[in-house]
């Protein structure tokens, strides 16, 4: 249903704006209350003050016209009482008064009036000066909001807005400025000399370019830091701009106090590129040192040492005296370091050059655990970095304090130099690092520079990496089988299957020389799936020809063992191939198992439950406790071939694995001897009752089908 409204019923609905008329005189009061009737207004009538701040109390007026004498109080005490009223803040008072008495009008502004108009009313004009005074004191109250507004925005940003007469050196600013720099308002020409006082000395120059940009019309930032009168200092982003700048007289813009949202992006800067124990840089921090130095590097012709350090025997003492001790240490290392770069050592390892160097380009790190890396800067020549080298191993020599106990330390600093030794941080610090390694494998405590046959070593790595990357492709690989004997019977138990690589031109690659390049690059991870998969298809290919089942072991590296796909390819490889979990057995060495114990137990668990065997393989050479094997849900244990070597003949060796033996008796596993190469050993083990032997003395790995003869042939000993 449409509505159709009249003119009429239009200002019906409007509710009418209402004026009081406070006046003693009646006939003024009628008069008055007819022509603003006229003017579409509710009118409300008083003939005493008193009446009328009654009536304000029931019902607020959207303005008052009130007579500045009346008979009950004067004008002042009305304006005063009514301006104290909540609801009367903020509505138009307007005085009427006899002829322009000056004195009168003053005091009523004074004591809170809006306006005054002039007896005699012009009755005409009176409702058209009524709603002018109206429309005027809503903008007021409507501009007034949104300053309190504003403020309120201020306040909460920290943010707040000024002007700057240059010519005349006046700042206006907002409260917030002021709270901002802990003054109370001022006005704005001392202001402008508060705010010139308060900026750093540092940042002056700065605000200066900011300004002169600003005046040049680019609006423009700069952060500076303002000292309060009480000392305390804040930073701010200023916000420049000029809105006419030929004239460059006036700049306008804001100021913000971003002190906390510095210091909490400082305290993240610090937990995302500092070492929490020592405070020195991190990992992350000094490649981006290092990438910095780089470019300076390849500017100005210089070199750069990457210095990789790492504690010889911290682990133990970390083992020994504990953690708190182990970091005291790491703090105490650092220390040192810190004395033995600093600038003066390089400048004075070469006076004949200018002194440029600044300690803090130079940059010590902690990339973890005891490995600190340094970086030294702007070098001309190799001595500089001997005598920093030699300084650092000497001040780590002497001996530390810890937990009461004197400990010595010795340390290895491998070097690697740029752009000789690698032209990437990451190709730097792996050279540096096995330049370490070289000292950590040559007796410790030592400096080593990575050299041509280093250099050589990491080439060939690549080169092999390149070539295990085409060889898995390719089907170069394959795999060999190596019996396990029944030593009571002397029939194959089992195979363990051995990867070899069938290199087109070096031929047969043996494990050792690529299963480590395997590793780091992740290569093994393809190549182990590819070697399970072959071992299960083997085991079924010798069933399905009615050899009866035969076990068969693959080996598991590091890496291999904590992929979380590993148990899934198993999954997948026992379906496809359709092997009885119980005939595959894995080989773990311990170090593997310590690596990550509470996983490892995980993973264990699952492949037990799944079917499969686990087996210790090179017992003996790691962790050798019999102790925590308890606790690992395993099979078989191997006895490392460096025990079985030396028996019968060496007694210790022969204990050693005496002991072994019965102890895996006694937690029901199944031991194979690993390396037996002749008939003394055998017979020794035979008679400790040692249930498999694995070795030369029997077969080498053999490809398939020779390993398939071995099967159908059993073995004799004499
Ligand atoms: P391992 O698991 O300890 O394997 C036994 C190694 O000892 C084999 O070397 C084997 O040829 C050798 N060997 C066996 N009997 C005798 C003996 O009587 N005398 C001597 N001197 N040596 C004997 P291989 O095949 O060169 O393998 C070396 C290592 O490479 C293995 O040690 C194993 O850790 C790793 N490896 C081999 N194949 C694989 C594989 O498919 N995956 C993984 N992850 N590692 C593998
Ligand atoms: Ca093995
Ligand atoms: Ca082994």
């Amino acid at each position: 249903m449409a509505i159709h409204l009249s003119h009429q019923g239009l200002q019906q609905m409007t509710q009418l704006e209402t004026i009081m008329i406070v006046d003693p005189d009646t006939h003024t009061r009628v008069l008055m209350q007819e022509s603003i009737s006229n003017a579409s207004f509710d009118v409300i009538t008083a003939d005493s003050g008193r009446q009328g701040l009654d009536l304000c109390g029931e019902q607020m007026p959207s303005l008052i016209l009130m007579n500045f004498h009346l008979p009950d109080m004067d004008g002042i005490t009305f304006c005063r009482n009514f301006r104290d009223m909540v609801t009367g803040k903020d509505i138009p008072l307007v005085i009427v008064t006899e002829g322009d008495d000056v004195e009168v009008i003053k005091l009523a502004y004074d004591s809170g009036a809006t306006d005054f108009i002039v007896k005699p009313v012009n009755r005409e004009l009176l409702g058209h000066r009524l709603r002018y005074i109206l429309r005027a004191s809503k903008a007021m109250r409507s501009a007034r909001t949104n300053e309190r507004l504003l403020a309120e925005a201020q306040r909460i940003a920290r943010m707040g807005n000024w002007t700057w007469d240059l010519c005349n050196e006046e700042m206006y600013v907002s409260g917030e400025i002021c709270r901002i720099f802990g003054v109370p308002m001022a006005s704005p020409c001392v202001f402008h000399q508060l705010f010139v006082n308060a900026v750093h000395e540092h940042d002056k120059q700065a605000l200066d370019q900011a300004i002169e940009r600003a005046l040049s019309g680019e609006t423009s930032d700069v952060e500076l830091r303002i000292r309060r009168p009480n000392g305390l200092e804040r930073t701010l982003i200023v916000h420049a701009e000029s809105n006419a700048p030929a004239s460059k007289k006036y700049l306008l813009g804001t100021m913000q106090d971003i002190t906390d949202r510095k210091k909490a992006d400082e305290a993240i800067r610090k937990l995302a590129f500092y070492d929490q124990v020592t405070g020195l840089p991190n990992r992350t921090l000094f490649r981006e040192h290092l990438n910095v130095a780089m470019h300076h590097a390849n500017r100005h012709g210089k070199k750069i040492a990457v210095l990789f350090l790492d504690l010889d025997n911290f682990k133990r003492i970390n083992d020994s005296l504990g953690h708190v001790a182990g970091d005291q240490l790491l703090q105490e290392v650092s220390s040192r370091l810190k004395q033995s770069i600093r600038a003066t050592d390089i400048a004075s390892a070469d006076c004949s050059h200018a002194q440029s160097n600044d300690a803090n380009k130079h940059t010590l790190a902690r990339l973890g655990g005891d490995e600190f890396t340094v970086m030294l800067v702007d070098l001309n020549n190799e001595k500089q970095i001997n005598i920093v080298s030699n300084r650092i191993l000497e001040s780590l020599h002497e001996p530390f304090m810890l937990a009461g106990n004197r400990v010595v330390v010795t340390s290895s600093i491998g070097i690697a130099i740029y752009p000789e030794d690698g032209e990437e941080i990451d190709t730097l610090l792996k050279h540096a690092d096995a330049a370490m390694y070289q000292v950590k494998s040559s007796g410790r405590n030592g400096v080593f520079f990575y050299d041509d046959e280093l250099r050589r070593q990491s080439q060939n790595r690549i080169q092999l990496e390149g070539e295990l990357y085409h060889a898995l492709e390719h089907d170069e690989m394959t795999l060999f089988y190596q019996p396990k004997v029944s030593a009571k019977h002397l029939h194959v138990s089992g195979f363990e299957a051995l990867v070899r690589w069938i290199h087109p031109e070096k031929g047969m690659i043996p494990p050792l020389e690529f299963i480590a390049v395997a590793e780091d690059s992740g290569l093994i991870i393809p190549m182990g799936k590819w070697v399970i998969k072959t071992a299960c298809r083997q085991h079924q290919t010798w069933l399905e020809a009615g050899f009866g089942p035969i076990s068969i072991s693959v080996n598991l590296s590091c890496h291999q063992f904590s992929d979380r796909k590993l148990l899934h390819a198993v999954r997948d490889i026992l379906e496809e191939t359709g092997i009885e979990p119980k005939y595959l057995e894995f080989e773990i060495t311990e170090s593997v198992l310590m690596e990550d114990a509470d996983t490892a137990m995980l993973v264990l668990g699952e492949m037990k439950k799944m079917g499969m065997k686990i087996s210790i393989d090179d017992f003996g050479t790691g962790y050798s406790s019999m102790a925590y094997l308890k606790h690992f849900p395993i099979d078989v244990l191997k006895v490392d071939r460096s025990f079985i070597m030396d028996i019968p003949d060496d007694d210790r060796e022969a204990t050693i694995t005496t002991a072994i033996i019965k102890l895996a008796h006694a937690l029901n596993l199944v031991v194979v001897a690993e390396g037996v190469e002749n008939a003394e050993q055998l017979h020794f083990l035979s008679a400790l009752k040692c249930d498999q032997i694995q070795g030369y003395f029997f077969s080498p790995p053999v490809p398939a089908e020779k390993a398939e003869k071995l099967i159908k042939v059993p073995f004799t000993v004499r």
